[in-house]
């Protein structure tokens, strides 16, 4: 991987900073790998848990990945708290 403000070769994966010039490179490079994916959606509505924390570890490195783990965690807690209401009702209708 090269920096892609000067060019400097061999730089770390995970390296935040360029060690020649300075300059942040984290943001460029996760802003190509954060592609995001429904399968983040489906996971966090399966397992909101997971969701739930997929988005706490995401939501600076990879925003789209974790905003859709989010949702999909959000999405399954407010299906579970409206099936909830509607078996409370059915149960107190009967
Ligand atoms: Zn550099």
């Amino acid at each position: 991987m090269y920096c892609p403000n000067c060019g400097a070769p061999g730089l770390d994966d995970r390296a935040v900073f360029c060690p020649k010039c300075g300059v942040q490179i984290q943001p460029f490079k996760s802003s190509i790998a954060d592609t995001g994916s429904i399968g983040w959606c489906i996971l966090g509505f399966l397992i909101p848990i997971v969701g739930l924390i997929l988005y706490l570890v995401w939501k600076d490195e990879k925003p789209v990945s974790a905003k859709q783990a989010g949702l999909g965690a959000l999405a399954s807690v407010c299906l579970g708290v409206v099936a909830y209401i509607v078996l409370f009702v059915m149960m107190f209708s009967m």
